[in-house]
């Protein structure tokens, strides 16, 4: 039983929210390949071999972060609304066992260092883009979606250091995205952090990742569900930050994370994910998570999203990125969202 799917259950039902953001995203044209899913389903992407199933997440159906994964073809319906470990797990055959967070849709409570409501003149999201780096034509169509999209790149990958600089010239922000231990022991490719290390080992793994990309200010775990539970490690890592100066994003991929705490407790600024956006890569679903992700920054405040470099993502926030002006959100690099809910933090305690 991993941790991850011990979580409750998201209790809320599909949002009740609607507004003519909703409406505009109905309305408006989708890409051909959007289309071609809706009308052929998922299993002529598989057909067509489509390349977007590259790299892995955390979360959700954790896989491994390199070319050619096949499709889970099954996962067309929704993610499990209840904690259900062999179902997602089937779900992924015959792929190795996803990280599973299923249940990292289900951890969207406030986040540890989230203040409970931030005044801000419009709500504000980030949206961070993990998995950056194996597949150049889908990281390269991530890095020119519109605004201040902030981009993680997996270390000691064949187009990272190349798409970290291209995201660099388009003006976006970059973060490590740091392979750590996961409960299921997918595999996590190179510069994996893992409690097996040595101190030593580890600092060093740690820092030559920092060191491959780039235009770092940050970093955040790639799956991690065993690791950030630890804090031995985490003391590490955060060690390896202060060092380096760098921010740190916990990807909020195990209900039992410690990352933000250590964070905090060693002075690194930080926050923590709220929304995984594409744990099931369909156009409703990705829908279905977003519009969770602008329910809660005009609840709270602020947001924070994670997605991948997937087709379905790719298709959804080409379109819905735009119409965020005229829904009156925000989009701020992760630098700047720490910021806002550092600052808010401070206010609050006054
Ligand atoms: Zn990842």
């Amino acid at each position: 039983m991993k941790p991850d799917e011990t979580e409750p259950a998201p209790t809320e039902a599909e949002p009740k929210y609607k507004d003519p953001f909703v409406e505009a995203i109905a309305k408006n044209p989708r890409p051909l390949s959007m289309v071609l899913i809706g009308l052929l389903g998922m299993p002529l992407v598989l057909w067509l071999g489509a390349p977007s199933r590259t790299p892995a997440e955390d979360s959700e159906p954790e896989r491994p972060a390199f070319e050619s994964t096949p499709l889970p073809i099954e996962r067309v319906s929704p993610a499990p609304l209840e904690p259900n470990p062999s179902s997602t797990e089937s779900e992924q055959a015959p792929t190795p066992t996803p990280e599973s967070d299923a249940s990292s849709q289900t951890i969207i409570g406030p986040a540890p260092d989230t203040p409970s409501a931030i005044v801000l003149a419009r709500p504000t999201i980030t949206l961070i883009i993990d998995d950056i780096g194996y597949n150049e034509i889908f990281g390269a169509r991530a890095i020119a979606l519109p605004g201040d999209v902030t981009f993680a790149v997996l270390p000691h990958t064949p187009h990272g250091k190349e798409l970290a600089e291209l995201a660099y010239q388009n003006g976006k922000e970059i973060m490590l995205h740091a392979p750590m231990s996961n409960q299921a022991n997918m595999a996590l490719g190179p510069g994996a952090l893992t409690n097996e290390l040595t101190k030593e080992q580890f600092t060093q793994t740690l820092s030559a990742s920092i060191d491959a990309i780039p235009h770092l200010q940050g970093v955040n775990n790639h799956m991690g569900s065993a690791l950030t539970e630890l804090e031995t490690p985490m003391n590490w890592v955060m060690e390896t930050l202060k060092e380096k100066n760098l921010y740190f994003v916990d990807s909020y991929t195990t209900a039992k994370s410690v990352a933000g705490r250590i964070a905090m407790e060693h002075a690194i600024p930080t926050i923590t994910r709220n929304i995984f956006l594409d744990n099931v890569q369909t156009h409703d679903d990705i829908d279905r998570e977003f519009k969770k992700l602008l329910v809660r920054a005009k609840g709270k405040g602020v947001a924070v999203g994670i997605g991948h470099p997937y087709q379905a993502t790719l298709d959804y926030l080409e379109v819905a990125l735009p119409l965020l002006e005229q829904e009156g959100i925000d989009l701020v690099f992760a630098s700047k969202m720490i910021e806002l809910q550092k600052a808010a933090a401070i206010t609050s305690a006054l």
